[in-house]
């Protein structure tokens, strides 16, 4: 009984990790929330948002230089990069 309550508590403090990740990801930008899930069209990311976000190249430790919308600005930029597939930065 007691491994039952530890792993539904598991389940669902997983599950809450992920409704909070949603919830930041649909307040950044709802339109690439929608098309990201939906997944309709394999080139949803070239689509513009509303508001359009600015188009930079950035660069992640370990990868070159690769094209990227900027998500945020704060006290450094938070983007989503191109490509076949849609990585979450954490
Ligand atoms: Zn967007």
């Amino acid at each position: 009984m007691l491994l039952f309550i530890k792993e539904f508590t598991d389940m669902a403090r997983q599950m809450l990790r992920d409704c909070q990740y949603d919830l930041m990801e649909l307040e950044q930008c709802k339109d690439c929330y929608r098309m990201s899930n939906e997944k309709s069209d394999k080139y949803w990311f070239c689509k513009p948002c509303r508001p359009n976000h600015q188009l930079v190249y950035a660069k992640q430790k370990g990868f070159p230089y690769w094209p990227a919308k900027v998500i945020r600005v704060e006290n450094e930029l938070y983007t989503h990069f191109t490509g076949k597939t849609y990585v979450r930065l954490e």
